[in-house]
């Protein structure tokens, strides 16, 4: 029959992992008694060690769910806390310090918790068995202690004492059974005393005679009867080395068996009494496999219940797709590198050469209005006495060395500008944002880990990869910073790329004047502002102060918009002027560069992005594309552990309600199938029974 019991705890541990759900569980039993009644010693005495937690303030806060499980042919005695994962505990000094923490670690507000705590003890030498510890009754609370602390203990305890749980009430002898709180809380919920069973310690402490009544009580009469006992721990086994390795049954029971032999009338064979911690064993396997085995029927159909109510969810929300957490994360690290081989057929030389020639043409930009079309102004002072020199631009002198000078320092600017960096760093960076929105396109979008992970390796490939390239780039090209020979064709591309783009700032610049004039009220206002501010600049008013306070009527933010529309419109009229130099005939031929420095540079823009796209084609995307998949393989595939892959696919709540589902009904479908065979197992065990 021992072999039923185990079958039966170790459905009843599963079915813990199931979830909260009351009636999806198996009897235990549960121990209540009133502090200091020497529940902890009678635990103990069963379990071998000390291992609960001792002290004065309250120590036990949480039901323990202890699970004991017979390992006949082992040697090693071990604990476990299946919750923690801290695994095998063969100190039971270890064992009882962590029940300690667990315990203080409930608020001294909330005085206990109804949250147990899973313990698991195997040892050759505890029988197989599923009890309950729980906080002792207390009568009257400690000053330091809350008022409400005596109900809410009561409370705990009562929630657990329910049928079909078997109650094992301690008392102690020295203390009248009529004012046993854990008998009086047992007859509340068992007024017949069918599931009690009475457990009478300190039986030493009181005359043989009066412990013996006391066994054969019979004004609280219970089927299950009572069982005295003496239970405290002989000094000589707590010493020093023996605590934490030593079991102390043999110990006690002999110590025990003393106390009950020295008293044969009372307590001898013919006394018909229950006494002993080998016979309150041995009883509590009895009633604890009775108890279980009555209640297969009932758990099983519980059982059936919620699988058919988890079947139903299965197909209803999830149309029967299964789903671990493994394949969903090899299904989306699959659906992501698809994508991302579909990214790679969409961007290459080609794209890289556009974000190439965007980012050089706005450097361009940047250069011809620093050597060219300066106008600089930025406060209401009139502006240093320039020469026009944009409008003696197309009627220059070839010869003149001014020219040459300029043309040649904006070139070099833009050769020596740091091509091998910036070009490197421009393209890395888009490749990093595409792959930032490939992973918000992608399922990991829910999976803050995933995505963590999966930016940083790309970040850190790029990072490794444009460090050579870069440094290589630079070197490819060097020689244009020593020389540059242009073709006509090549000329002939720059002056109507140059033309576009010079068409696009246009178009931004008329765009922002827009704006600005929106913001100052419409175009009068703007006229009166820019007005003012250009005859300022002209000289033609002079201002008293520096006009921060405003000036000529008008307040200093709308002076602040005014200067931005006169840039702007200057700006315009610039772009406008240029435009029309860079389509004249004079810019057809490459001849006259030096009128149309513009056109020039473009070229010079396009030669360069023509090296490096060629070049980072090869040296960045081809190396990203080959690398960043086995990097992905290595960060999210293999180098995963299952409780990390676990951890990954609950972070969405999508997924974890599916994952719920699916592990609940496994979980559900194997105790049915374990009960199943138990249930034939008890059968057959019946049959031979009758037959022998
Ligand atoms: P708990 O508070 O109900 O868990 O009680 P404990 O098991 O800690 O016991 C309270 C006190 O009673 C301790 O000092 C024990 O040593 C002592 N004690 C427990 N059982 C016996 C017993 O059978 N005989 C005697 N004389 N003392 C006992």
């Amino acid at each position: 029959m021992m072999l039923l019991t185990k079958k039966m705890i170790e459905i009843r541990s599963l079915l813990q992992t199931v979830g909260q759900s009351e009636s999806l569980t198996l009897p235990s039993i549960v121990v209540i008694g009133s502090q200091s009644s020497g529940k902890s010693s009678v635990l103990e005495a069963i379990v071998g060690h000390e291992f609960l937690p001792k002290g004065s303030n309250m120590v036990t806060r949480r039901p323990i769910e202890l699970t004991l499980v017979n390992t006949p042919d082992a040697h090693a005695e071990y604990g476990e806390f299946p919750a923690l994962g801290l695994g095998k505990i063969t100190d039971f000094v270890q064992i009882q310090k962590t029940l300690t923490d667990l315990n203080l670690a409930v608020p001294e507000k909330d005085c206990v918790s109804d949250d147990p705590i899973q313990l698991r003890i195997y040892s050759p030498n505890v029988p197989d068995l599923s009890l309950i510890d729980l906080p002792g009754y207390t009568q009257v609370s400690g000053h330091d202690q809350p008022a409400e602390l005596k109900e809410r203990i009561a409370e705990l305890c009562d929630k657990y004492i329910q049928p079909p749980n078997v109650i094992l009430a301690i008392s102690a002898a020295d203390v009248d059974l009529a004012n046993s709180t854990s008998l009086r809380a047992s007859r509340r919920v068992d007024p017949r005393g069918e599931r009690t069973i009475g457990v009478i310690t300190k039986m030493d402490l009181v005359d043989a005679e009066r412990g013996a009544s006391m066994l054969a009580d019979k004004k609280y009469p219970l089927r299950l009867g009572y069982v005295g006992v003496v239970c405290r721990i002989p000094q000589q086994s707590t010493g020093i080395f023996s605590r934490g390795s030593a079991n102390i049954t043999n110990a006690i029971t002999r110590n025990e068996s003393a106390y009950f032999s020295a008293h044969p009338e009372e307590f001898g064979p013919g006394s018909d009494l229950d006494v002993g911690t080998k016979n309150l064993r041995k009883k509590l396997m009895y009633v604890l496999e009775q108890t279980m085995a009555a209640s297969l029927a009932t758990t099983s159909e519980a059982i059936h219940q919620e699988l058919a109510e988890a079947t139903y969810e299965y197909k209803v929300q999830y149309n029967d797709r299964p789903l671990s957490a493994e394949s969903y994360l090899a299904e989306s690290l699959d659906a992501f590198k698809h994508a991302f081989k579909g990214f790679t057929e969409s961007f290459g030389r080609a794209e890289v050469r556009a974000i190439l020639k965007h980012e050089l043409d706005q450097q361009i930009l940047n250069l011809l209005a620093q050597r060219y079309w300066n106008k600089p102004f930025d406060d209401l002072t009139p502006p240093l006495i320039e020469p026009d020199l944009l409008s003696e631009l197309p009627r220059s002198d070839p010869d003149n060395p001014l020219w040459h000078l300029k043309l040649d320092a904006s070139s070099a600017s833009l050769t020596k500008l740091g091509i091998g960096r910036l070009a490197t760093t421009v393209v890395a960076n888009a490749l990093q944002a595409h792959i930032d929105r490939l992973i918000s396109t992608s399922s990991f979008s829910a999976h803050p880990f995933a995505r963590q992970t999966i930016t940083q390796a790309s970040a850190s490939i790029l990072r490794d990869l444009s460090y050579d390239t870069s440094d290589e780039l630079e070197i490819c090209i060097k020689p244009y910073k020593y020389r540059i020979e242009l073709e006509d064709s090549e000329w002939a591309r720059g002056r109507d790329n140059i033309t576009a783009v010079l068409k696009g700032e246009l178009r931004d610049c008329d765009a922002a004047i827009k704006a600005v004039e929106s913001d100052l009220g419409g175009k009068k206002k703007m006229k009166d502002v820019t007005g003012f501010i250009d005859r300022v600049r002209s000289g033609e008013v002079v201002l008293e102060g520096d006009g921060t306070g405003g000036a000529g009527g008008f307040s200093s933010a709308l002076l602040r918009k005014g200067r931005e529309a006169v840039f702007l419109r200057d700006r315009a009229e610039i772009l406008r002027m240029r435009l029309m130099a860079v389509r004249s005939k004079q810019c057809a031929s490459k001849k006259n560069k030096y009128y149309c420095p513009e056109v020039f540079l473009d070229a010079v823009a396009d030669k360069l992005t023509s090296t490096a796209d060629l070049f980072l084609d090869a040296e960045l995307l081809s190396k990203f594309y080959y690398n960043f998949p086995r990097e992905l393989d290595t960060r999210l595939g293999r180098g995963l552990t299952p409780s990390e892959i676990e951890r990954f696919a609950r972070e969405d709540p999508k997924i974890r309600r599916h994952l719920d589902v699916v592990h609940r009904k496994a979980l559900l479908e194997h105790v049915l199938t374990e009960i199943e065979a138990l249930r034939q197992l008890e059968a057959r065990e019946k049959r031979v029974a009758s037959r022998g």
